[in-house]
């Protein structure tokens, strides 16, 4: 039986006297060509809107989306969210919203895009409106901004104080985002479990319980139905998946809030953010971390549910393409001070990397982030599969 004495910096946290719950959009527009339909919503958010949008997806707004807006006689600006969420563009574009008289902010595109426009609308305390024009993340629904430096490298993540107050979900605009958008959105979608297990599988709270649970709940539908997803996009299963990773991906992290954080994936993730940039897509390199967290498990605990579930993981990230090694993410040739350097940031002090239940040295990262692939070892002794590990990957 778990207790609550047993994972003192997990689960045993003072009591606050008052809690903010942040868990879900205001309203919820979502259909097949629902976009048109839904313009009325955002007339009554506000009349003068800024719309911020992906580069690629600027044009399209502005030839579909900005008509729509002027038909309600709403007087709409619109703008490119820059280089990445960084704090220039940030700047940028609150002077953009102020000139412009915003008063309500209308983020269209992929997680960046999203992610931009909700910390805009944040700091300038106006309603956003999010229109995801991907399945890659569950930014849409989320009370969170991850900012980065111009050149895509982690920085911080900003807590907002609401979840979006209208999310339009039109399967036609997601329908439209490359395939290779919708299984990055699985990889960041399935890490939900994996991370939720680790840092709140012993809470003892109701609605982390609950978060904890659907967090599986969305494992299994991802394992079942993501195949077939692909293989068919538009049809019903591929809405579910896209729904799993849009909509239920976003449920958990409103319902676990901050006591359901993210472990070693994402923090794996962040470190990979400062060797490569813009060089692959943020469920990918999660979906890399995923394996390096299980790995670290299995080596440093010699957990064989993890080396079970790593196995479980590399089967199905062969069949829907998601990476399973640095080289699957453009990242076969870093020297050994990239690896170092990766690794060391995923380290850093305040790195969620440390709600994993033991302690992590550098060169057991390093070790664990070249042999995501390894085989299992029945006969292993933890450093013997690490040496190993590293030297098949590097012979490759
Ligand atoms: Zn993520």
């Amino acid at each position: 039986m778990p207790n609550q004495f047993s994972h003192p910096t997990l689960s045993t946290q003072a009591p606050s006297t008052f809690l903010t719950l942040t868990l879900a959009p205001a309203q919820v527009i979502c259909g097949v060509g629902v976009l048109q339909g839904a313009i009325s919503a955002v007339a009554g958010l506000g009349s003068r809107p800024l719309i911020v949008a992906g580069k690629q997806t600027l044009a399209i707004t502005q030839q579909h989306l900005q008509p729509l807006l002027e038909k309600q006689k709403l007087h709409v600006a619109a703008t490119d969210y820059g280089a990445d969420c960084c704090e220039a563009s940030l700047k940028s574009l609150g002077r953009t919203a102020k000139e412009h008289k915003a008063d309500v902010i209308i983020g269209v595109g992929g997680g960046k895009a999203l992610d931009t426009a909700k910390l805009v609308a944040y700091q300038l305390q106006l309603p956003v409106v999010t229109v995801p024009t991907s399945a890659a993340t569950c930014a849409a629904w989320s009370a969170l901004s991850n900012v980065y430096t111009e050149a895509g490298a982690f920085l911080y993540d900003v807590a907002l104080s609401r979840c979006p107050d209208l999310l339009i979900l039109d399967y036609e605009l997601i329908q439209t985002a490359p395939p290779s958008t919708l299984v990055a959105g699985i990889g960041d979608a399935i890490a939900k479990w994996y991370e939720a297990s680790v840092s709140s599988g012993n809470s003892q709270q109701t609605l982390t319980i609950a978060a904890v649970q659907q967090a599986r709940v969305l494992r299994d539908i991802l394992f079942q139905k993501s195949t077939a997803a692909l293989q068919e996009p538009g049809s019903e299963v591929w809405r579910e998946v896209v729904d799993a990773t849009i909509l239920l991906a976003g449920v958990i992290g409103g319902l676990g809030g901050a006591q359901c954080r993210t472990v070693a994936a994402h923090a794996v993730h962040n470190g990979l953010t400062h060797i490569s940039g813009h060089g692959s897509i943020h469920g990918e390199k999660v979906a890399y971390g995923i394996l390096v967290q299980l790995r670290l498990e299995e080596m440093i605990q010699g957990n064989q549910l993890a080396a079970a579930a790593r196995q479980q993981l590399l089967k199905f990230y062969a069949e829907i393409g998601l990476p399973q090694k640095l080289g699957d993410l453009g990242l076969g040739n870093i020297t050994l001070g990239e690896l170092q350097t990766s690794a060391e940031i995923a380290l850093n002090p305040n790195s969620d990397i440390h709600r994993l239940p033991f302690k992590v040295a550098l060169e057991q990262l390093m070790a664990a982030m070249v042999s995501t692939t390894a085989p299992i070892d029945s006969r292993d002794t933890t450093s013997r599969v690490a040496v190993r590990g590293m030297s098949d990957e590097v012979e490759e």
